[in-house]
């Protein structure tokens, strides 16, 4: 009997070894599969700005080598403008590409200063004003300030300008409201605008790398930016969450402990995590 239940451990171990053994198969290919689909979409994600911004260039050099009067510099500073903001949609696609592998593999640098939230957000606004106009809507902004805390300034922007421009692209047209609000342990800041709104299945996904709503697939994206983004209110001590209605528009929080447990204002400013 001891020997019937030494092979008979034998089999349960090697069934299990089994088991895992296409557990681990069924993830490699699940891997394989998304990093394929990914590959396909971020492919086509760069391609669209460098044709348009090939295009552009091309039109330039047209205007500029033809003879008489097509060339104004009217008509040139309106071409370099578009190229411009082709090539910005390349350089934001090429950071967060560079940001995943950077949190990833624990690499992402923090530099924690104490700064006014409610300052960074008009200065942001001011160097964005442009762009949102391109896409028609108005930014109402509603603080009073100032609200000062420890963060990594261009961490916090980065966040910022990711909401924004969502808030841009999917809002459309209608105003953008952006408020701060603060208590003794934290700030809320908060981003509204009136667009297409995101479903209740949607609403914790869309936080996933690399996940889109399904009910805006042509708007394009790779899906990046808000995963992180939360990654990063997270190592502020911060969170970012949604609340939204189909079709109505939706509000992103970030909340911020004005000061981390981690960066406690008796820590030197400025050390790099
Ligand atoms: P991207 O916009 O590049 O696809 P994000 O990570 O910034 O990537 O956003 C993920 C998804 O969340 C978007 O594809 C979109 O479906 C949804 N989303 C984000 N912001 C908004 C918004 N303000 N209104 C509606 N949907 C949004």
């Amino acid at each position: 009997p001891v020997r019937m239940i030494g092979a008979m451990a034998d089999i349960t171990r090697r069934r299990r070894a089994e088991d895992e053994r296409s557990r681990l198969y069924r993830e490699a290919q699940g891997a394989i599969r998304l990093r394929d689909e990914f590959l396909s979409v971020a492919s086509h994600e760069l391609k669209t700005p460098l044709t348009t911004l090939q295009l552009h260039l091309q039109m330039l050099r047209a205007l500029a080598t033809r003879e008489g009067s097509a060339f104004t510099p009217e008509r040139a500073r309106k071409k370099l403008s578009l190229a411009e903001h082709q090539v910005q949609r390349l350089v934001t696609l090429v950071n967060d590409l560079l940001d995943i592998s950077r949190i990833n593999s624990g690499r992402m640098e923090f530099r924690f200063e104490t700064v006014d939230v409610a300052r960074l957000l008009r200065e942001l606004l001011d160097r964005q004003r442009s762009l949102l106009r391109h896409c028609g809507s108005e930014v109402r902004l509603q603080l009073r300030g100032p609200y000062t805390a420890r963060v990594d300034p261009m961490r916090l922007e980065q966040i910022l300008t990711n909401l924004l421009s969502n808030a841009a692209k999917y809002g459309q047209g209608k105003p953008i409201d952006v408020s701060i609000e603060g208590d003794e342990g934290e700030y809320l800041v908060r981003v509204r605008d009136r667009g297409i709104g995101i479903a209740p299945e949607d609403q914790e996904r869309i936080f996933e790398r690399f996940e889109r709503a399904v009910s805006e697939r042509h708007y394009g994206g790779l899906g990046l930016g808000l995963w992180i983004s939360r990654r990063i209110a997270m190592r502020f001590g911060g969170t970012l969450t949604v609340r939204s209605r189909l079709g109505e528009g939706s509000t992103f929080e970030l909340r911020l402990p004005r000061f981390p447990s981690e960066t406690r204002p008796s820590e030197p400013v400025d050390e790099a995590h």
